[in-house]
């Protein structure tokens, strides 16, 4: 008998790991920026080269962390965020699976800087393909920035595989734009290639969209507010008089964590039923609290989908708020001349 089986070393692990983590320079911004607003953050700055595929940057004026700190989050399944399973249960945080960093830093080049407010000095750390290349002590800021360059350098098929910087560029804004949207209380800035593209002053949400998607949305939205045993919702749906041919402004955050669900679109549809023309696609920004303990964020590793304990209850009450501003702000069914 002859025995095969090996555990693998950490970096091959790490690379793995890092396929489902990291697709493209996009989900490196969403960890980031997720990890800067987990460190409690006033002030986030991302800054981008080519769409991301030279430099992706986010520095944070947030906790830092000490000297054991800034290396050991890097290692697998190192965390600050949950201590046991049960934490799980109860998380209020965007990070949990202590794996962003070390996947990031198993497939591109990272630099680190971090301190602590109480610290005189802080750490600086370069790390490539898992490989620690110096750490050293350094002046810095409160407040932590990750660099992270040459992404994929070490896994050439997903490096060819990334798309044209526009498409790139456009994943990279939804990322910034879910963060931005989620966290209105946050000051954000973003620059590409140099210019500003984003300079978000710490606001309420209203003030947090229009910020972002124009003044001319202000007129469109109808403010949506729910408060029930299981679900607490705020937020703005658009007037059916704006909806647009294609969808593109549709967000759900639970928990201050975007999220994708169909069937809650579903209800939101169900809500605009006669009112909106064949087709047409209304814009909404619905923020749903839940008790942290009636969801579960751990299906998916870029935690964009969420199982509710209770989905059919959300899904009325959803539909029931939304249907019930519509109709508050006297909205007559549009008359379809058209046909
Ligand atoms: P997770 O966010 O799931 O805990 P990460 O790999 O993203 O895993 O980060 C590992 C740990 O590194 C975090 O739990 C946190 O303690 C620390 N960390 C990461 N980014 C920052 C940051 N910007 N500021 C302070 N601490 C950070
Ligand atoms: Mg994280």
């Amino acid at each position: 008998m002859s025995s095969i089986i090996q555990l693998l070393p950490d970096h091959v692990a790490n690379q793995i790991a890092a396929g489902e983590v990291v697709q493209r320079p996009a989900s490196v911004v969403k960890e980031l920026l997720e990890n800067a607003v987990d460190a409690r953050a006033t002030d986030i700055k991302l800054i981008i080269k080519d769409a991301g595929k030279s430099l992706v940057q986010v520095i944070d004026n947030g906790l830092g962390m000490s000297v054991t700190d800034a290396r050991l989050c890097f290692e697998r399944h190192a965390t600050s965020k949950i201590r046991q399973a049960e934490d799980l249960f109860s998380l209020h945080t965007k990070g949990f699976r202590g794996e962003a960093l070390a996947s990031i830093a198993a497939i591109a080049h990272v630099e680190m800087k971090t301190k602590q407010d109480q610290e005189e000095l802080g750490t600086h750390i370069i790390i490539e393909g898992s490989k620690f290349v110096s750490q050293d002590v350094a002046v810095l800021p409160k407040g932590t920035s990750f660099s992270v360059k040459n992404l994929f350098f070490n896994i050439p098929a997903r490096r060819n595989f990334l798309k044209s910087e526009v498409v790139e560029y456009r994943h990279i804004v939804d990322e910034f734009q879910r963060v931005a949207l989620a966290h209105a209380n946050i000051h954000f800035t973003f620059y590409h290639n140099g210019s500003e593209m984003f300079n978000l002053p710490p606001s309420n949400f209203r003030q947090r969209i229009v910020n972002i998607f124009s003044g001319k949305t202000n007129e469109k939205l109808v403010p949506v507010q729910e408060e029930t045993e299981i679900v607490e919702i705020k937020g703005f749906v658009s007037k059916p008089e704006f909806a647009k041919k294609s969808r593109g402004e549709q967000f759900f955050f639970v928990n201050d964590r975007f999220i994708k669900s169909g069937y809650l679109h579903h209800a939101i549809m169900g809500a605009y039923e006669g009112l909106l023309k064949d087709g047409a696609q209304p814009s909404y920004f619905l923020y749903l609290q839940v008790p942290p303990n009636t969801i579960d964020i751990n299906i998916h590793p870029t935690k964009t989908e969420i199982k509710f304990d209770d989905e059919h209850a959300l899904y009325a009450i959803l539909r029931s708020a939304v249907k019930h501003s519509l109709g508050q702000f006297n909205i007559a069914p549009v008359l379809d001349f058209d046909r």
